[in-house]
């Protein structure tokens, strides 16, 4: 894919800075923080992973999400899968389980545990700053994976984060060379994107 509009920082809206007026995910930001290559690969390359049967059977339905928040005694009303988009960040994405009316609970759910978190983190922070701006004031995120939960008390200080995250993940998908990373082995081992990786460092 071809991007023609240079970054510009500062001052100006996000999504002014992207030619086609398309959106980053919080799945975009989770890739972002995982490793930076990755969006930087599926944008410039148009390639994808696959979803593999433990993807499939690590997808959660509605069924399930309402029984994490039976189980998490989430305040009422509880709100499934809310699609919330942004023009102004240029961020699209759907939360898991939205809860409460006035002082509202996030909520991400992975149906499995997970050694690393950090990035799903991120992706959470995300949906945190959506709902924050578009609904109301979002006081708790918490991350479910399998039967651990993680809780984040939100303030102005995540939702900062959360901002910059978008930014560096924007700036990163709109520069035309790819980013510099420095990966830990375990996580290029078992990379898929590992053959593309390659080939764009080769380059
Ligand atoms: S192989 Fe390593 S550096 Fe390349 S995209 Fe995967 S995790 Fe990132």
């Amino acid at each position: 894919m071809l991007w023609v509009v240079p970054l510009m920082r500062g001052g100006r809206r996000l999504k002014e800075y992207y030619l086609f007026k398309d959106y980053v995910t919080p799945w975009d930001v989770k890739q972002y923080v995982y490793c930076p290559m990755i969006p930087w690969i599926i944008h410039h390359l148009g390639v994808s992973e696959p979803a593999t049967e433990s993807m499939e059977e690590g997808s959660v339905g509605v069924e399930y999400k309402e029984e994490i928040a039976k189980k998490l005694g989430l305040p009422r009303p509880w709100r499934f899968e809310v699609e919330l988009i942004d023009d102004e960040l240029g961020v699209r994405g759907k939360i898991d389980i939205i809860a409460g009316s006035r002082s509202l609970v996030i909520v991400e759910v992975k149906r499995y545990y997970r050694r690393r978190i950090e990035h799903f983190q991120a992706q959470l922070l995300v949906y945190a700053l959506l709902a924050n701006k578009l609904i109301g004031p979002v006081r708790k995120a918490l991350l479910v994976v399998g039967d651990k939960v993680r809780e984040l008390i939100v303030d102005k200080d995540l939702l900062a984060y959360a901002y910059k995250l978008v930014e560096k993940t924007w700036n990163s998908i709109l520069d035309e060379k790819p980013p510099l990373v420095n990966q830990v082995s375990g996580k290029c081992s078992t990379c898929w994107y590992r053959r593309y990786c390659l080939r764009v460092l080769l380059d």
